[in-house]
């Protein structure tokens, strides 16, 4: 067919008929209501007013209509698509208040509810267990050095008469830096502070030195490539092995508890003559070498038996190491000693590894974190 179409054909209108209009506008209002959140809502917009909804056809065939039968029409169709977006706009009001409601009941904090989101920290206990060390000497009036760890050769051997032909100083030992000719080493041991200390002030000297040292052991359940030593070092008119003995006692007490003291054993150590080394009393068995537990029948397993265990390294400050430090020998004498940091704790509280000292466990940093 060409041309206008003017005549008036009620089957290619059917859908703009007020029962047909009526129909598809009640259908539209019921799923409106019918909606129970937005998201059903959604859904029931997209088929009621959309492209290919109903109303959205008969809307497109008005232009079909002869033009005098259009206003009617067009008209109806209006009032049907009015009518579906109040009905929409009312629901989305309805849906959007309820959803708020629920968000605000379902997302509200209570704030007074207990929450453990920022446990307490602890401090290393390698650290909390230097800080202890220090406190005992310095509640004597001893002072607290520190040094490098990158040292100078010279100051952690030679100055401390540890020649040249020491085995101490071959590779198996020492960590060398590089390059060879700056002759700086990783520090073996705290000791390079004490003839720091010597060279830069004059005598009384009283101090005690904390610190990191490196060697190149193995890493393993006693032995680590990095330890924590605590030494301590005393220059003065008349000082004896008398001085030392009843220093190391009170330190080993303060460390350990009342009736914890130290008995020495004849050693050799090239930075002093005499040497010893110092064992302290089994605070386990407190010296019985007996199990406490046991009723004497077995053998005390933190000592092997022994009564005693072995804490560190001690003696007389060879004239040498005072001479070569810049100290008149003939006027002051001095006494050093050095132990384990970390074997102390490993003691005091029973730690069997030592590499959970080193590994950065939190649960193991806040439980001997706290107790120091
Ligand atoms: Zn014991």
């Amino acid at each position: 067919m060409s041309g206008p179409n003017t005549e008036y054909d009620p089957v290619e209108v059917a859908t703009l008929s007020a029962e047909a209009l009526d129909a598809a506008r009640d259908d539209a209002l019921a799923a409106i209501d019918g909606a129970a959140d937005l998201e059903e809502l959604k859904a029931v917009r997209l088929a009621h007013t959309g492209d290919r909804s109903p109303l959205a056809l008969a809307n497109r065939e008005i232009g079909a209509l002869p033009p005098q039968a259009r206003k009617e029409a067009g008209q109806r169709v209006g009032r049907a698509r009015g009518a579906v977006a109040q009905a929409l706009a009312r629901r989305t009001e309805v849906l959007e208040a309820e959803h708020e409601e629920r968000m605000l009941a379902t997302e509200t904090v209570d704030v007074t509810l207990p929450t453990d989101r920022l446990p307490a920290g602890a401090r290393h206990p390698v650290t909390t267990g230097a800080e202890l060390v220090a406190d005992i000497f310095v509640a004597m009036g001893w002072e607290v050095a520190e040094g490098p760890v990158v040292e100078a050769e010279w100051l952690n051997f030679d100055a401390l008469n540890l020649g040249p032909d020491h085995p101490a100083r071959t590779m198996q030992d020492t960590f060398w830096t590089e390059p060879a000719e700056h002759h700086l080493v990783l520090r073996t041991q705290t000791s390079p502070v004490q003839a720091r200390t010597m060279l830069t002030r004059r005598p009384p000297i009283y101090v005690v030195s904390p610190g990191r040292v490196f060697r190149t052991d193995e890493y393993d359940a006693t032995h680590s490539p990095m330890f924590h030593q605590v030494e301590g070092l005393a220059v003065d008119r008349g000082i004896s092995m008398a001085h030392l003995k009843g220093t190391l006692d009170h330190f080993a007490t303060a460390m350990f508890g009342e009736g914890i003291t130290t008995r020495f054993r004849p050693s050799y150590f090239p930075f002093t003559e005499p040497s010893a080394e110092v064992d302290l009393v089994c605070f386990v068995c407190r010296g019985a070498g007996t199990d406490p537990d046991s009723d004497g029948a077995r053998p005390c397993r933190t000592c092997r038996g022994e009564g005693w265990i072995e804490w560190g390294g001690c003696g007389v400050v060879n004239p040498r190491v005072l001479r070569a430090c810049g100290v008149d020998d003939e006027e002051f004498t001095g006494f050093a000693f050095g132990m384990g940091i970390d074997r102390s704790l490993m003691f005091r509280h029973g730690i069997e590894d030592l590499r959970d000292l080193f590994e950065g466990d939190v649960r193991f940093t806040t439980t001997f974190g706290s107790e120091l």
